[in-house]
């Protein structure tokens, strides 16, 4: 997809097909010295929002993480310029410090500063904690949300995280801290009590802990459970198994970060409503 701007018109080309123009009115204009907090959405450039499009085509400068695709990215002005913050070849991430100081600064010397993050940029994704550094510098700031890959990236699976036979709640957690002795402190029997459907973020490496401690917490062995690789992108991968055998069953299917697991019954869903098919 490639994007043109001009005025209030945004052109958008998906390939060889010209797409109607769209007329926009009322987007903002990015102020120099201002930092946008963008979520890009969980991959699919179709899924960024109007707002994060009008971001991409404005901005001087784009700090990016690991997550944001490459089609994305050539939303930007050819001449901006590209600082990743995520992780490469295995050598650590930036620190939280050093991304907030590189926003700051490039916000000083009058950059109009896209902060592009997967997702939506408050949902796990820290982006809370960067425009709280952002304020305190008196940097002004907008948050465009975007599209959690706990929500899009499942329905890309034909799973709906709420479904008036199944759930009125969900509950959307983090594995990152699964089965560290800090983790004693995440309450595994309130989480497993909470809502029959669990959503989690960042729960890959920690799988065994997380199986483990939601069935000692009197989750059923033979709940359905989903994993969502690459949602929303041509790598998508989805693996239905259940909470019992998903450990096996991961390692078995070559199943990888990023992924998104789901529990509960809106799994059985995914037979009926399954609709992507990965070019
Ligand atoms: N702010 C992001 C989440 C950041 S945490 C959001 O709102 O989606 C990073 C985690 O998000 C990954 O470990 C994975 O669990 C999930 N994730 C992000 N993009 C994904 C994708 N395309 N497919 C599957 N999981 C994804």
């Amino acid at each position: 997809m490639s994007v043109e701007r001009k005025q209030d018109v945004i052109r958008l080309t998906a390939s060889d097909k010209p797409l109607p123009d769209i007329h926009l009115s009322g987007l903002p204009q990015f102020e120099p010295g201002w930092v946008w907090l963008v979520g890009a959405g969980p991959g699919d450039p179709g899924l960024l929002t109007l707002h994060a499009v009008n971001a991409l085509q404005q901005a001087d400068c784009v700090v990016y993480d690991a997550l944001v695709s490459e089609d994305i990215l050539k939303l930007m002005k050819p001449d901006a310029e590209r600082l990743y913050a995520g992780k490469r070849g295995g050598k650590p991430s930036w620190k939280q410090s050093d991304i907030t100081d590189t926003l700051i600064s490039l916000a000083k010397e009058g950059k109009r500063v896209l902060r592009l993050k997967g997702g939506d940029p408050f949902v796990f994704g820290r982006g809370g904690e960067e425009a709280q550094a952002l304020v305190e510098q008196n940097i002004a700031i907008r948050i465009i949300p975007g599209i959690s890959a706990g929500i899009g990236g499942l329905a890309y699976a034909g799973i709906p995280v709420t479904h008036r036979d199944v759930n009125h709640a969900v509950t959307f957690i983090t594995g990152h801290l699964a089965g560290d002795s800090a983790a004693e402190k995440m309450d595994w029997a309130a989480i497993s009590r909470g809502s029959p459907v669990i959503v989690i973020y960042m729960a890959m490496r920690k799988l065994p802990a997380i199986s483990r401690l939601l069935r000692e917490a009197g989750r059923r062995d033979n709940e359905p459970v989903a994993i969502v690789t690459h949602a929303t992108t041509p790598r998508q991968k989805v693996l239905i198994t259940t909470l019992g055998s998903a450990v096996n069953d991961v390692e078995a299917h070559g199943m990888e970060p990023p992924s998104i697991i789901v529990i509960g019954e809106v799994v059985y869903l995914q037979a009926i409503l399954s609709w992507y098919q990965p070019s």
